[in-house]
């Protein structure tokens, strides 16, 4: 007897022989592609990612969270072009963003990095990390991972890199989102990848880096004037600066709140009492991130206000 099992059958087809499906794509201009996350979830969802393809190869901007998804994008882009791919460029060291580093270093590319790579998220150590990350990913996703974040070329105040006839401009903002910030900048196109200096909803995360820094560099966007910028998160907005400007209220607000309530003596639980409470479930829900930048905050305005720290 013939078994009428279809030679498609996903029973009998070796999971490692499906390919990974692509990523959508939306070209910004000419050879400048954006790689979408996940639409519709916004700030919470998969991260964006970028590539730029010349004609001595291609620069990649961000790896994704881990090693499947990096695949996924590693074949997005090689569905659009048949270029090698030469660099990686990290916008940060949060896992979401740099964990599939190893498919692109294992494809030859070299890594562009801010050489400080702490976070909080890290505190318990690089193996901790990845414990706590494959929790949030499945094992699945991370088979075959390694660190691939620490830099081959490290940028700490600014770097042009100049390839096939473009000009890429990497720059490190100031310690805004992290310690680690770099954004990129193709001058000609005037495209800004921003990592998660912006996201969709404006409420960018602080707690490891300082309101101060995301202010200042708020302020370089702006005067970079970008046709296009894409955040670290969700959709890519219409107009860059109406971005800019919701984030730096959202920050003002919480500033202005909190330097209130420490030069009124109120007490920070006191203060985050004024606050939606945060979402149990989704720890990067807007609640949850605007609660976890106002205790970064307060704690700036109290040491600001005391006199301790005169980078305030
Ligand atoms: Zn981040």
């Amino acid at each position: 007897m013939v078994a009428a099992l279809p030679l498609s059958s996903p029973a009998v087809t070796p999971v490692d022989t499906i390919l990974p499906p692509t990523l959508p794509i939306r070209t910004l201009a000419n050879g400048v592609y954006a790689v979408l996350g996940d639409t519709n979830r916004g700030s919470e969802g998969r991260a964006n990612a970028g590539f730029i393809v010349t004609s001595e190869g291609v620069v990649v901007i961000d790896a994704l969270g881990s090693p499947r998804d990096g695949k996924r994008l590693l074949r997005t882009i090689q569905a659009t072009t048949s270029q090698p791919i030469r660099w990686l460029i990290l916008t940060h060291h949060h896992p979401d963003h740099h964990f599939g580093a190893i498919v692109f270093r294992r494809a030859g590319a070299r890594v562009i990095a801010h050489p400080d790579r702490r976070v909080l998220a890290a505190e318990g150590g690089p193996d901790e990390l990845v414990t706590d990350w494959t929790r949030v990913v499945g094992r699945r996703a991370m088979q075959g991972f390694e660190y691939a974040d620490t830099p081959d070329q490290p940028v700490t105040t600014s770097d042009t890199l100049r390839l096939g006839g473009r000009t890429v401009v990497i720059f490190h903002p100031g310690a805004a989102h992290t310690a680690g910030d770099l954004m990129v900048w193709l001058p000609a196109e005037r495209v800004l990848f921003a990592g998660d200096i912006l996201i969709e909803d404006g409420m960018t995360m602080v707690v490891d880096g300082s309101s101060t820094a995301l202010l200042h560099a708020l302020g370089v966007i702006d005067q970079l004037n970008p046709a296009t910028a894409v955040p670290g998160h969700g959709a890519i907005p219409i107009r860059p600066a109406d971005l800019v400007a919701r984030t730096r209220a959202e920050i003002d607000s919480l500033r202005t709140e909190m330097r209130g309530a420490v030069e009124h003596g109120v007490p920070m639980q006191r203060a985050l009492a004024a606050l939606p409470p945060a979402d149990a479930t989704r720890p990067v829900s807007l609640n949850s991130r605007r609660r976890r930048n106002a205790v970064r905050i307060y704690l700036e305005e109290e040491r600001s206000y005391m006199g301790l720290d005169s980078t305030q």
